[in-house]
């Protein structure tokens, strides 16, 4: 399943980068990012550049304008793309037609106030989906849909998917008992994050994900659809969250963090990836230093010993 052995990728990588052109970039998302950059460029790989507008309300095209500045002058170059998911929607489409044309898909009319009452989650805890809709009659859901536009799902099997993450090592989920069946298509039309970045992943070439731990609980899910859609399965890097205080990850709040700021006190952007390749413990001085330099020495192959907590990272 995994591509990468103790020396590295038996493929050659195809990594990207994959920002939410919601605001500014900050620590975190220049942080991930730089990750990618150096796992897959220390592999004589390949990134594109994926713009995650899937989400229209809060997708903003100056900020995507933004956002390859700030990664072009980061020194964080990509080899193909940007690629905009607003663009996709037709190859959305199909695979969703493909789901359903399996029969794993089905209409739920539950609302967030029924399932927040089904199940009370802990912080943090994922929201497992108590299947009320999984078995409904053509007749209930003929009733149903006359008050409520359905969102769709698909029907999880009861089995564990594991992965062999770079940096997180073994990662196990049994997919119906710690997610349940999840939503595909919203309510509104909009196909769901989750099918998206399976079917640009696939289409895009992309083998090679590296993204924030928080992600880590989604990626039995994108197994899963990649085994439905008869897509390869990829290589994972799960790297640390950047976080303002223990558990808050980092957001737009954090001004020492946006890199307006981070440009205004560090002057320059080698300075910006000096500070936080330093904070993140790549280096052992908070000096500046361009993207390209820090590939010397870097190892795929420590990746697992690199981060003294492979959960948080707290920002300074
Ligand atoms: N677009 C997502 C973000 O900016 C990343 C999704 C992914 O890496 O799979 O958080």
């Amino acid at each position: 399943m995994n591509a990468h052995n103790e020396k590295g990728f038996t493929k050659r990588p195809v990594g990207r980068f994959a920002p939410s052109p919601t605001g500014r970039m900050h620590a975190g998302n220049i942080f991930a990012a730089l990750m990618s950059w150096l796992i897959v460029k220390s592999q004589d790989g390949a990134i594109i550049l994926r713009i995650e507008d899937l989400d229209v309300e809060r997708s903003r095209s100056s900020y995507a304008d933004q956002v390859c500045r700030d990664f072009e002058s980061l020194g964080l170059t990509w080899d193909e793309g940007p690629f905009y998911q607003h663009d996709r929607d037709e190859a959305y489409q199909n695979a969703y037609q493909r789901l359903v044309d399996s029969g794993i898909v089905y209409p739920c009319f539950c609302t967030r106030a029924d399932l927040h009452a089904a199940s009370a989650p802990h912080r943090g805890e994922k929201l497992v989906y108590p299947g009320i809709c999984r078995n409904l009659t053509a007749q209930e859901v003929e009733e149903r849909s006359a008050n409520r536009k359905p969102a769709y799902r698909v029907r999880v099997p009861h089995r564990v998917y594991e992965l062999d993450d770079l940096v997180q090592g073994k990662y196990a989920q049994e997919l119906e008992s710690e997610c349940g069946d999840f939503i595909i298509r919203r309510s509104d039309g909009l196909f769901a994050y989750q099918l998206a970045v399976v079917v640009d992943d696939a289409a895009q070439g992309v083998n090679c994900i590296v993204r924030g731990m928080d992600l880590l609980v989604s990626t039995p899910q994108q197994m899963f659809l990649q085994e439905q859609l008869g897509f390869e399965q990829c290589d994972y890097a799960h790297v640390p969250l950047m976080v303002g205080e223990r558990d808050r990850r980092l957001s737009k709040r954090d001004r020492d963090a946006a890199l307006d700021e981070l440009l205004a006190v560090y002057k320059t952007p080698e300075g910006v990836i000096g500070h936080v390749a330093f904070v993140a413990g790549l280096i052992d001085s908070d000096e500046p230093c361009a993207a390209s330099d820090l590939l010397e020495g870097f190892d795929v192959a420590k990746l697992d010993s690199i981060f003294p907590d492979k959960v948080q990272i707290l920002w300074r």
